[in-house]
């Protein structure tokens, strides 16, 4: 489909010739549907599974992994204040307070010469279980790619519904693949005895996820590149070694942000409110402020991880020190 957009030449005449004519159309009786017509089976719920982009000579495509469900939502948010504070900000953005819906979103960028994977979805032993989470490769398909094809998997820390797709049954996903993390990240889960309380389960995920694997693996900085246009951004607090990715083509810029935003009201409103899978609370709401600053600020476009899918979107500083998500209707496209 064409995307040069149409040009409207609204004059009064014209609006008002093709309007009369669509009003004095004639209806034929015959073509209207019947009540008993009308009938058909209720299809089930749909979302859609994935969304493309071009940002300069690079393709981008999110993928949904699925989505979880939660039945609460302080003090995941806002173990530090009040049910009520939390609870006034969601009443006051129509969304419940019950309910923790997170998106898993991972991403794949076609440079041209790579094709990139950004975090891999829960898998069969992720962070969410199945058949609401873990489709990515599922997905795939469907999206246009094959595993064998991804020449490179950037994880942006590892936690399970980041790395929980690296294998199924025991057996690599993505043959081909190189693997990119921090090399904070890939100690600190790798290393079970000295876990802190709590984290023993993602710790485990992550060993049996790269058991094997570590020759195949490239440790990356902040401000070292996966590949030319594709450089890490320090993120640290909601895991260790946690990397946001700034992407750059032909001018064109966004970044790849992973966890600094898990609720795409709360997080973004309330940055000081503390988020139950942070590592470092307090080190985890600096850096989503700063990373919301600089977003905001530069009027960068923005993939969330976790937030309402295809997770395309910016970010609005408000007048009271808060953020605004906003979803990417027809900026990028
Ligand atoms: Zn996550």
């Amino acid at each position: 489909m064409s995307k040069k957009p149409v040009s409207l030449d609204l004059s009064r005449r014209d609006f008002l010739t093709k309007t009369s004519a669509s009003l004095t159309a004639p209806i034929l009786a015959s073509s209207l549907p019947t009540i008993a017509n009308a009938k058909a089976p209720f299809l089930g719920t749909s979302k859609p599974q994935f969304y493309r982009i071009k940002v300069g000579d690079f393709e981008i495509t999110s993928i949904s992994d699925g989505e979880a469900m939660i039945d609460k939502v302080h003090p995941i948010f806002g173990a530090n204040t009040t049910k009520e504070d939390v609870d006034s900000v969601l009443n006051n953005n129509l969304m419940p307070t019950n309910l923790f819906n997170p998106s898993f979103t991972p991403t794949i960028i076609n440079t041209g010469e790579k094709i990139i994977l950004f975090d891999t979805g829960n898998g069969d032993d992720g962070f969410a279980p199945r058949p609401l989470a873990g489709r990515l490769t599922r997905q795939l398909e469907s999206a246009g790619f094959t595993p064998e094809q991804i020449d490179i998997v950037v994880l942006t820390h590892g936690h399970s519904d980041h790395i929980g797709g690296m294998k199924e049954k025991d057996q690599e996903v993505f043959p081909n693949a190189e693997y990119v993390i921090s090399a904070i990240e890939f100690d600190f889960w790798n290393n079970l005895e000295d876990i802190p309380k709590g984290l023993e389960g993602f710790s485990r995920t992550f060993i049996a996820n790269t058991k094997g694997l570590k020759e195949k693996f490239r440790f990356i900085k902040p401000g070292q590149d996966v590949v030319t246009g594709v450089q890490a951004v320090e993120a640290y607090g909601h895991a260790p070694g946690h990397l946001g990715f700034h992407i750059e083509s032909k001018g064109k810029q966004f970044l790849i942000w992973g966890d600094c935003a898990h609720h795409h009201v709360l997080s973004l409103a309330r940055p000081d409110l503390h988020f139950f899978f942070d590592w470092d609370k307090e080190i985890a709401a600096q850096t989503r402020k700063k990373i919301f600053d600089m977003v905001a600020t530069d009027k960068l476009a923005v993939i969330g991880y976790h937030m309402p899918f295809p997770a395309f979107g910016f970010v609005e500083k408000r007048d009271n020190q808060g953020y605004r998500w906003i979803p990417n209707s027809i900026q990028l496209k």
